[in-house]
């Protein structure tokens, strides 16, 4: 199974996953088949009829982008404007098929949690989002959050005390930007933020899905569960574990916890908010992205100083560049008005 499985080209991970992949059906192809399936969904326009376009549409329902529970296998209008709201949210460049930029990234491992779907009409600004209403934790200052593990639900193959350094970073990571402070406690029942790896379905209606696909979820304000697939192959120090599949545990939780504190998901792929991980990839330093939207519900940290920030943070000038570009946009209407 991994014998395909390449990192030197889009196009073998868009392999890997059609054939190993839960969430496609027509994974169980032979691999002769699949370069004909690929063809079939790179050149899928509106109207053609689609083998496995099914497995497509239940993808983009599942994430917010289609609201129609229609799964046939043709590239309706819905399906087209799910594709445009997918390139849109994601990132992407937007040309409302299924090229092969798009199809790897909906192939691309994930976090379980639904997108918020923006359907930007006049420009694409990329930023973070809320969930619905934009809950957050509501506690008297400053914020004290208690976080524990389940007793019943971990993995034995990291020693605790590293899983332990990973979450106390990541946690301290977000606490050093806003004011809230995250504590570990022995005492799962009474913690505000329980922690737990399971597999398939575990009862709360977001069953995992067994290696890659989706890697975790986590709830909004103030639910607090935050669950990890455990049929992942965790890793927190990836010169020990060696794996091609395995998924960086303190990159996920840090996402994880940008979902406990209220963010969704946010369209700037440098920022840790955004969607997909790939395997291997560590990714656990906040970006401006991410700040500013935490900050948005939480304040700021008083010792906190974005100019820390701001050098290492290329997402930056690209989301500045978009907006002096809308800026100067407004700003001529607002004079062409002034001058008529
Ligand atoms: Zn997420
Ligand atoms: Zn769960």
């Amino acid at each position: 199974m991994l014998a395909v499985f390449s990192y030197t080209a889009g196009l073998s991970l868009f392999i890997f996953n059609l054939l190993f992949l839960p969430c496609f059906s027509i994974r169980v192809l032979p691999p002769t088949d699949t370069w004909r399936v690929f063809d079939k969904f790179h050149d899928a326009e509106k109207g053609t009829h689609v083998a496995g376009m099914s497995e497509l549409k239940k993808y983009f329902h599942r994430f917010g982008y289609l609201e129609s529970k229609n799964f046939s296998d043709f590239f309706d209008d819905p399906f087209e404007s799910a594709v445009v709201l997918y390139q849109k949210n994601l990132g992407l460049k937007v040309t409302g098929k299924l090229d092969s930029d798009t199809v790897n990234q909906i192939i691309s491992p994930r976090c379980g949690v639904s997108d918020q779907v923006h359907n930007h009409k006049l420009h694409v600004t990329r930023h973070y989002s809320f969930f619905y209403g934009q809950p957050r934790w509501v506690k008297p200052d400053p914020i004290s959050l208690t976080y524990a593990f389940s007793p019943s639900n971990m993995i034995e193959y990291i020693p605790e005390s590293d899983i332990m350094t990973a979450f106390e970073r990541a946690f301290s990571r977000w606490a050093a930007v806003i004011p809230v402070n995250f504590t570990l406690t022995r005492d799962y029942s009474s913690a505000d933020i329980k922690i737990g790896f399971y597999s398939g379905d575990h009862g709360d209606g977001e069953p995992f899905d067994g290696v890659l696909g989706i890697l975790a979820h986590a709830f909004s304000p103030e639910n607090g569960r935050l669950h990890f697939d455990s049929s992942e192959i965790w890793a927190v120090d990836m010169k020990r574990q060696k794996s091609r599949v395995a998924v960086d545990l303190e990159s996920v939780a840090t996402h994880e916890i940008g979902h406990i504190l209220g963010l969704a998901h946010s369209s700037v792929k440098e920022a840790i908010m955004y969607p997909s991980l790939s395997p291997r990839q560590k990714k656990v330093e906040l970006r401006i992205d991410d700040v500013n939207g935490v900050q948005l519900l939480y304040g700021s940290n008083p010792n906190f100083q974005i100019s820390s920030l701001l050098e290492s943070d290329t997402s930056l000038s690209w989301a500045v560049r978009l907006d002096v570009r809308y800026s100067s946009f407004v700003g001529a209407i607002l004079i062409a008005i002034v001058l008529l």
